[in-house]
């Protein structure tokens, strides 16, 4: 547990690799079917024109993606190991031949251990599962769904455009074959109270998914959301209570769930509100500083 109270990621892949392990996040050209007209043509109000994926490098080859953040962000933390991370927009959302050529094509760099794919509940047909079960025993897998709430009332306000079944029929199918699922969840939408949040971190609790990546809400200046609250502007939650619901939330969920993230981490010369997300460490510590002082641990008050 890296000393703290809750499982997080790099510990567990040092467990499984022996060492430390980095994580480059990719963009290989995908769009949205929220976006490119299919479901919607503006995407969810918070999603950036990056596509939630602000710290990539769009129409590059993977390759070259992959060699540029190895040599420039890693070389110094002294990782050689590293997961390949799709994020930008819906990873799966493209022909079958050409998700295998991106994902390949990673998977034949130096150093790259595992694929991590971030796309919707709807856009996992059948050879698409396939394929990611053939994947998976050639590689470390995991596969992340970007819920953010179970309530539908919060999914039409943000624009999901997916009901919460199609979550719940996609991890299950994920489980069914062996795929690790990770489930994102935003902590503070618009009119969500504290009880309203920790109903969805119980609901995916229950899910078994394997791991999950709890985001605080922050308000980006490229996004819908930043018009919503510029001409009608809700509560954003504080730091200090952010820190007390994500330590509650960590609270209930399974001991083994590998938490990818206990805050948000936008990009910084965009960012609107609130300023205190920025800082990313600060807020970590203080969840850790918290879950000491309270004697709370990953698990503790987790129902099946
Ligand atoms: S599903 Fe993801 S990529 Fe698509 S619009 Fe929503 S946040 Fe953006």
């Amino acid at each position: 547990m890296d000393g703290k109270r809750y499982t997080n990621l790099s510990s567990e892949l040092r467990r499984v690799f022996g060492e430390k392990v980095g994580k480059l996040a990719l963009d290989g050209g995908f769009t949205c079917p929220n976006r490119d007209g299919r479901l919607g043509n503006r995407g969810c109000i918070y999603c950036g024109e990056r596509g939630a994926g602000e710290f990539t490098h769009k129409k590059i080859p993977i390759s070259e993606q992959i060699r540029f953040q190895t040599l420039d962000n890693y070389k110094k933390w002294g990782a050689s190991k590293y997961i390949a991370y799709f994020q930008s927009f819906t990873n799966t959302y493209a022909p079958l031949d050409r998700l295998k050529e991106l994902y390949d094509e990673a998977l034949a760099n130096p150093g790259i251990v595992g694929l991590a794919i971030a796309t919707r509940p709807d856009c996992l047909p059948e050879d698409v599962l396939d394929y990611l079960e053939e994947l998976n025993r050639r590689t470390y897998l995991w596969v992340e769904l970007g819920l953010q709430t179970i309530h539908q009332d919060t999914a039409s306000l943000i624009r999901r455009r997916y009901p919460l079944s199609a979550y719940d029929e996609a991890v299950e199918k994920l489980k069914e074959r062996k795929l690790r699922t990770v489930t994102h969840l935003i902590l503070g939408l618009p009119g969500e109270t504290s009880e309203k949040i920790l109903e969805s971190v119980d609901h995916v609790a229950k899910t078994g998914t394997w791991g999950i990546k709890l985001h605080s809400l922050y308000i980006q200046r490229d996004t819908d959301l930043y018009g919503l609250y510029k001409k009608d502007p809700f509560p954003l939650m504080d730091k200090e209570d952010y820190v007390k619901l994500a330590s509650e939330a960590l609270t209930r969920l399974s001991e083994d769930m590998v938490v990818h993230r206990i805050t948000g981490d936008g990009e910084k010369s965009l960012l609107y509100k609130p300023e205190w997300s920025a800082d990313k460490l600060g807020v970590i510590s203080s969840i850790d500083r918290y879950m000491k002082e309270n004697n709370l641990k990953q698990g503790c008050r987790f129902k099946l």
